[in-house]
């Protein structure tokens, strides 16, 4: 790999590029229930493992492989691969400007997702910016002991990944608080979380309010908009 001194910029994807208004992470979470219950759980055994594995491993198919074998592309392609996405979500212009707008001579534009990537990849298409995204980190299922978010292995395996060996050259916004703050443990320099305070969101099988917890130092926005103003030195100057 040439060496690229640019800085990085690391887009989550779910709940990130696209509003939770959308409501596909409770069409997930309705999907990941009924994977539990089909492999024997009641209903409240089911929604108790679910968010106990959601919250130890950041993603809840990380404990149904560890602990039951679970086949995880099986598991992708009844979760996440019948979502109706075209339904939910539709192309974004102002998010594919956003990501024209920054400036290539100084920033390269990657994604950073627990997501497999027929499932990153099928958002990105459909949001249409897939052209925009140079590279894609995802959670690789077919590894038999794949790292996720907020594991520090999943971002050191992206930094190697993108060849980035000054993390300090980061720039990263996602919706998951632990994501950031994992991010920012490991000195990432520019870290984002994106809070659409008010909306709810599906996670590990519970609802919850965004932006109900206690706010913490980071920045945290609103709108994707508002990167333009906080990452200045990244964005082409109108
Ligand atoms: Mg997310």
């Amino acid at each position: 790999m040439t060496f690229d001194d640019r800085y990085i910029v690391w887009l989550d994807i779910d709940n990130t590029l696209y509003s939770a208004s959308s409501k596909i992470s409770q069409a997930m979470g309705e999907r990941i229930h009924a994977y539990f219950v089909e492999l024997g759980w009641s209903d409240d055994e089911a929604s108790e493992l679910h968010h106990k594995y959601y919250t130890q491993y950041g993603l809840a198919l990380r404990g149904l492989v560890r602990h039951h074998q679970v086949d995880p592309l099986d598991f992708d392609r009844k979760c996440d691969g019948s979502l109706p996405l075209e339904d939910m979500i539709k192309p974004d212009p102002s998010l594919r400007k956003l990501l024209q707008d920054i400036d290539r001579s100084k920033a390269r534009v990657w994604a950073l997702t627990n997501a497999y990537r027929t499932h990153a990849q099928r958002v990105l298409g459909i949001l249409g910016v897939e052209d925009q995204i140079e590279g894609l980190v995802y959670c690789d299922y077919s590894l038999p002991n794949f790292a996720c978010k907020p594991e520090p292995e999943f971002y050191e395996n992206a930094l190697k990944r993108a060849g980035v060996t000054d993390p300090t050259k980061c720039f990263f916004v996602d919706d998951s608080k632990i994501n950031v703050e994992a991010a920012f443990k490991l000195g990432w320099g520019h870290c984002v979380h994106f809070c659409e305070r008010g909306l709810e969101v599906v996670e590990g099988g519970k609802r919850k309010e965004i932006g109900a917890e206690i706010p913490n130092g980071f920045t945290a926005i609103t709108h994707l908009e508002e990167l333009r103003a906080i990452w200045k030195e990244i964005f082409v100057q109108q």
